[in-house]
């Protein structure tokens, strides 16, 4: 099936784009070609030993290390870190981690427009938009601005080795959404649709084999592939319904991102096949099946992915509150969205049935 649209637009940001095992040993290179002598590393608390690491190979270019990255970027968070930056002269940013540290990066420079050089270490995908979501007083909001897309990203395959086994597999399948849900996005292009196919490739064929060896270097390699192309995609096409659920899950009843993503996602594509069954086609052809969600449900089971929402903390009560928040402001989706059938399908991905055809 040729990927010819009559008609289309496409809009791609100037990023250079590294893969390596190793390659993180070369930031300083980077530092460098940036004209930059002063980076801040970033980081969760628990990757604070990568950071340090990655700061002494920076050959006395490193400023400082901030190892306080949390998800969803609070606000309090990055206006330490942008005190931090300040006092430590940083004139570029290292961020070592997923997104949450990709995000507190990312924060930083929407204030200070300082480059970034990001280093990612799960498959998330943020480090490839100019997509900023953060939160503040509970309330989690998103910007896009240039100024927040990174410059620079290393892929490194040695430092996603130590992802455990289950954040593997929800931050892929993570991943796999933003490829699932550019496959019908309004804006789509053909570049778009043919990345989005190769990153869903890339996950098929690599994460089961990441899962018999998660020390498989080769194939953790061709994750970070799948997660690159995925985030690639995330950044230049507008996400819909699947996207939408898990913003609201994650706002509004605090569940975790990837988790989230991964037990809707089946849900949310079963519910758009039934508009749009040819534009989600190259999913049944990359994992089976005649039906994209139920294909996606079989290839979350199979990989051992969770399957309920309840297992996150969200109610039974939560599920029509969810739904109510998920449908007060009306937005594009290929499925026309109304509150009863999206209260239907999140009480499927409450109780970790099957999603509806
Ligand atoms: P995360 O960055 O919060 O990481 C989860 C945990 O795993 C952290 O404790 C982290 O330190 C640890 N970890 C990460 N990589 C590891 C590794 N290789 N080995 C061992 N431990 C590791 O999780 P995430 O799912 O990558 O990011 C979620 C956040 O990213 C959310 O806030 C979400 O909103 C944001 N996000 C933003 C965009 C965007 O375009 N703006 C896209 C995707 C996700």
């Amino acid at each position: 099936m040729s990927l010819f649209q009559a008609s289309f637009e496409v809009q791609s940001a100037a990023v250079r784009v590294r893969f390596g095992e190793g390659i993180r040993r070369q930031i300083s290179s980077e530092v460098e070609r940036l004209g930059c002598k002063r980076a801040l590393v970033l980081s969760t608390p628990p990757q604070a030993d990568v950071a340090m690491e990655v700061a002494a190979d920076l050959n006395g270019l490193a400023a400082g290390i901030f190892t306080k990255a949390a998800m969803h970027t609070p606000v309090d968070v990055t206006a330490e870190a942008l005190e931090h930056a300040g006092a430590v002269e940083a004139d570029c940013l290292v961020a070592l981690g997923g997104g949450s540290t990709v995000g507190l990066g990312k924060a930083i420079a929407y204030k200070t427009d300082l480059p970034q050089i990001v280093v990612p270490t799960t498959y998330a995908g943020s480090e490839a938009t100019a997509i900023l979501g953060q939160t503040e007083n509970g309330v989690k909001t998103t910007v896009t601005d240039p100024k927040i897309q990174p410059e620079v990203i290393l892929y490194d395959a040695e430092l996603v080795r130590t992802l455990p086994v289950a954040m593997t597999v929800t931050s892929a399948l993570n991943a796999m959404a933003h490829a699932a849900e550019a496959l019908y996005a309004q804006n789509r292009n053909p570049m778009s649709t043919m990345v989005a196919i190769e990153g869903l490739k890339a996950f098929a064929a690599a994460l089961p084999r990441v899962l018999d060896n998660p020390g498989d270097l080769n194939a953790r390699g061709e994750t970070l592939y799948g997660a690159w192309l995925c985030g690639t995609v995330l950044g230049q096409v507008g996400m819909a319904l699947h996207h939408k659920l898990c913003h609201t899950l994650g706002g509004s009843f605090d569940l975790p991102h990837a988790e989230t993503h991964a037990v809707v996602l089946p849900h949310a594509i079963a519910f758009n096949a039934r508009a749009v069954p040819d534009l989600l086609a190259p999913v049944t052809k990359i994992f089976g099946g005649s039906n994209a969600g139920q294909a996606l449900f079989s290839f979350a089971k199979s990989v051992d992915a969770p399957s309920a929402l309840s297992e996150f903390g969200l109610t039974q009560d939560d599920v029509p509150k969810a739904a109510e928040i998920a449908t007060r402001k009306p937005y594009w989706n290929p499925q026309p969205v109304t509150r009863p059938a999206i209260e239907e399908l999140l009480q499927a991905a409450w109780a970790g049935d099957p999603p509806a055809a």
